[in-house]
């Protein structure tokens, strides 16, 4: 089995799910009661934070943990609209569901105005119409992930934070794709507000924070307990949490170890494709380094590549496909499709982590050339 869909979610780190597996038989205290179980429940969140947010150069305060990306994205934006009374967006075509559609359900409630920034066919935002959009609107947020987890584009951060402080604009970006994968410290980044889920750093599923920064409010999303500072109700995920940090910190003591490993795989991978393969392209831009973990295909319409994810499944290979992956259709993604290249083609999405070894890319590479001369 080869498993090429780590942007999707990464496989647990042994030592995370060690740690998860003592916890959950032993620390099984409500971190809300006040006696010995409980307390040692909390302790546990709260070093979880704490480590977190000093891995992240913010302040512990800072971070409010979350079911996940998802969870996060919705509250953040929801609490723009309800808390901060904020009613211009300016986002891409190219965002996560987690932030459009969320856009688009505040819009069922609120009159919102929602702009797009301008994107170029290899996936890049244009910033000179993020500033004219920005120059036309009254306060505004800027949601604008930081790398795209299906073509891999990363944004231009501190240039987009210089033309959202021009407009007094609020910074918010999806980081889920970036943070366990760089040194970042959110702070400096300049983002207002930021996301993470821990299934994308070899942590578990279920966990994620929110990063929000100090000079905007944030208020509550899930209601109906103290947890979280009264922004979060419900009984803390401890095993999650405390998972979370133990995955973020060893991802980012490895950083640039697994960082030099991973793009080696791509790299290779993709000199592969070019070799074997003349009539295959790739999505996003070719020209820039890109998130390393990610390689997207623009395969050719041909029958040979149809149902791609499906057939690679039956030999043991798993990726993404379209949007439609489920039905095994490799038909073109939201993001595909906003890019604007004509002919429309599928696209196969490629993602590494550092678990994959250089002859699963031989493996695939053979795979695939079977697969299309069947
Ligand atoms: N945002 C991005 C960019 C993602 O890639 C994902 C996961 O696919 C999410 C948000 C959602 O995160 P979660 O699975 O933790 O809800």
């Amino acid at each position: 089995m080869i498993y090429f869909d780590n942007a999707a979610s990464t496989p647990l780190e042994p030592e995370v799910a060690k740690l998860i597996s003592k916890l959950i038989s032993e620390e099984y205290g409500n971190p809300s009661s006040i006696h010995e179980y409980g307390r040692r429940s909390k302790i546990l969140i709260e070093n979880s934070r704490k480590k977190i947010a000093s891995l992240l150069g913010v302040s512990s305060s800072e971070i409010i943990f979350t079911s996940g990306g998802t969870e996060a994205n919705n509250h953040i934006l929801w609490n723009c609209t309800l808390g901060l009374k904020i009613i211009n967006y300016i986002t891409s075509r190219l965002e996560h569901p987690a932030v459009l559609r969320t856009l688009e359900s505040i819009s069922k409630h609120f009159d919102l105005s929602i702009n797009y920034v301008n994107v170029d066919q290899a996936g890049n935002t244009d910033t000179g119409h993020l500033n004219d959009l920005l120059a036309n609107s009254p306060r505004s947020v800027v949601s604008l992930m930081h790398a795209n987890n299906e073509i891999g584009n990363l944004l231009p951060a501190s240039q987009v934070k210089k033309i959202c402080d021009k407009h007094n604009a609020i910074f918010h970006s999806d980081t889920v794709q970036t943070i366990g994968k760089y040194h970042m410290n959110l702070r400096s980044l300049g983002f207002d507000y930021a996301v993470a889920s821990a299934h994308k750093f070899h942590g578990p599923k279920g966990a994620g924070f929110i990063y929000a920064g100090s000079g905007e409010k944030i208020n509550p999303f899930i209601t109906g307990g103290m947890q979280e500072r009264n922004l979060r109700a419900g009984t803390e995920n401890v095993y999650g949490i405390a998972g979370m940090a133990l995955a973020l910190e060893l991802a980012m003591n490895d950083i640039e170890k697994n960082r030099k490993y991973i793009s080696g795989l791509k790299h290779r991978f993709k000199k592969k494709i070019q070799q074997e393969f003349a009539e295959i392209e790739f999505y996003g831009d070719n020209k820039k380094e890109g998130l390393y973990t990610i390689v997207n295909l623009r395969l050719p319409t041909s029958k040979s590549f149809e149902m791609l994810p499906v057939k690679l499944d039956i030999e043991g290979i798993s990726v993404s496909g379209g949007s439609a992956c489920s039905s095994g259709s490799n038909k073109p993604s939201h993001v595909i499709s906003s890019l604007g290249l004509k002919p429309e083609k599928p696209s196969l999405r490629v993602s590494f982590s550092k678990f994959n070894k250089p002859e699963e890319i031989d493996e695939f590479v053979k795979t695939l050339k079977k697969i299309i001369s069947d």
